[in-house]
């Protein structure tokens, strides 16, 4: 599992996490959720080890991750704007996030992996186009691809769907549901969409002005919201 216990970042005088305390179960799917600003993508880039913790614990099961390389953390991570690399086909794109974390794979393996996550997201055909020739879902796909081919422990989503339209984003949200019964990895994922926390989550977390505001299941949040912002948030009846 995942804990952060009391995780806080500073940007100079902006505390922009604020002493977070979470235990994430191995194989849970938690969402994050909360207003643009509220410090979700810092959180998950404090996870993923590509920002450095100012102060607090992070944790994979009894390890102590704050001084351990991105490279050696078996994470994942799908960025905001799913930066693809512009110069590179979609296959080459997904092989090299093989290759950031791990050059034990031989060639034929690398090969297996992507057809293997190519079929399941249903990209199959599109491997060998180049980013600017593949629709915004169709690239999702791709920075998806990405990430599970390295079957990380942990995978981190940061609004992975917020590019696209309403239709797709809800096919992909099936979709979601599917790969993570399917890999199975521990998922945070981060959104500001209130439908989608709901409908993804195992747990919700409700982050406003880096403070968790409450950690609970979709529908207890939803009958029994802790203070008057989590309850306007999730749109609770009032
Ligand atoms: P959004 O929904 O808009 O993506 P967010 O919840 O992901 O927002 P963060 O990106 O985590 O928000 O930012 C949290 C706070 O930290 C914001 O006030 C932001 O301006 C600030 N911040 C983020 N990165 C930096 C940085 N590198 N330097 C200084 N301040 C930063
Ligand atoms: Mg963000």
């Amino acid at each position: 599992p995942l804990s952060l216990r009391e995780v806080t970042k500073q940007y100079g005088s902006l505390t922009a996490v604020d002493a977070i305390d979470l235990e994430i179960e191995a194989g849970e799917f938690v969402v994050i959720v909360g207003p643009s600003g509220c410090g979700k993508s810092t959180t998950l880039r404090m996870i993923a080890g590509l920002e450095d913790i100012t102060d607090g614990e992070l944790y994979f099961g009894d390890e102590l991750m704050n001084d351990i390389e991105p490279k050696d953390r078996n994470v994942a991570m799908v960025f905001q704007n799913y930066a693809l690399y512009p110069h590179m086909s979609a296959r080459r794109n997904m092989v090299f996030g093989i290759n950031a974390g791990d050059d034990s794979y031989s060639d034929g393996e690398i090969d297996e992996r992507v057809q293997d996550a190519a079929e399941t997201l249903g990209i199959t055909d599109l491997l060998d186009r180049m980013p600017s020739q593949l629709s915004g879902g169709e690239r999702q796909r791709v920075a998806l691809g990405r990430a599970l081919i390295r079957d990380p422990d942990v995978l981190l989503l940061d609004e992975p769907l917020a590019n696209l339209d309403a239709k797709l984003r809800t096919e992909m949200r099936t979709e979601l549901d599917q790969l993570h019964q399917q890999f199975g990895a521990t998922t945070v994922y981060v959104t500001h969409n209130q439908t989608e926390a709901m409908t993804l989550g195992d747990r919700v977390v409700v982050l406003q002005d880096g403070e968790i505001q409450q950690v609970d299941s979709p529908q207890t949040l939803y009958d029994f919201p802790q203070n008057r912002f989590v309850a306007e948030f999730i749109g609770s009846p009032t």
